[in-house]
């Protein structure tokens, strides 16, 4: 099963996909952890993006669709795939299908979260996440574990794009440029749309529920 999840900056994909990845042994795939892994890795490959991305602009589809082709085309992730923030535009969204048509795949199910924009501020202001594991937590709606080994005051840290203006540019811009993606995948039958303003666990049984009728 290849899942799909969608929703602006903030809307609750990453407190999402961590649950659903637990449950269903996924494996998550976000673009901006790619390029990241990339860059860290210091190939001739993330030695561009590092250029492109310092540079404040877009890396291009080609690069992205040549990072997502590695984890489609690997054995290890086949039919088990999340992808949290992909595809951004309609052009990402055909080639994805192209691609994974060509490894014999397809998506499952799309989910979209949907967040009115005050709501999404005071969520970014309380946003910690933890930087040895990944877990997200909110200070005010979803408080990290107390005595925890992991994702404790060490770890846990605010990320520096969590500003009120970025949010309302983010936001702005996901709009504008996931509105025609989400019809693509509302044609196709898979779109599956849930208020992001419900309590998390509300949000994630929902979404359980989604799953275990496609798995049967
Ligand atoms: P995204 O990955 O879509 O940017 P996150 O999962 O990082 O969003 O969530 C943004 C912030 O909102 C985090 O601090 C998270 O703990 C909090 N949050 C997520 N879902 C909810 C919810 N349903 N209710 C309240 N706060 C939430
Ligand atoms: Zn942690």
């Amino acid at each position: 099963m290849n899942i799909i999840l969608f929703g602006p900056p903030g809307a609750g994909k990453g407190t999402q996909s961590d649950k659903i990845v637990e449950k269903n042994k996924l494996f998550k795939v976000s673009t901006g952890d790619l390029l990241r892994e990339e860059i860290r890795k210091k190939s001739d490959q993330g030695k561009k993006i590092e250029e492109i991305v310092n540079a404040g602009k877009l890396v291009s589809d080609e690069i992205i669709n040549k990072l997502i082709e590695g984890i489609i085309s690997d054995s290890r992730y086949e039919n088990n795939i999340i992808f949290d923030g992909y595809p951004r535009n309609l052009k990402q969204a055909e080639s994805l299908e192209i691609l994974l048509q060509k490894y014999n795949q397809k998506i499952d199910l799309v989910f979209s979260l949907s967040v009115p924009l005050d709501t999404i501020i005071k969520r970014i202001s309380g946003r910690v996440v933890c930087s040895k594991c990944g877990n997200t937590y909110n200070q005010f709606f979803n408080p990290p574990p107390m005595n925890n080994d992991c994702c404790n005051n060490k770890n846990l840290k605010k990320r520096g794009d969590d500003k009120v203006e970025t949010a309302k540019k983010r936001y702005e811009t996901y709009q504008k440029s996931t509105e025609p993606v989400l019809k693509y995948y509302e044609k196709s039958g898979l779109l599956k749309n849930i208020s992001g303003e419900n309590k998390i666990d509300e949000i994630s049984n929902k979404i359980a529920h989604f799953i275990n009728l496609i798995q049967g």
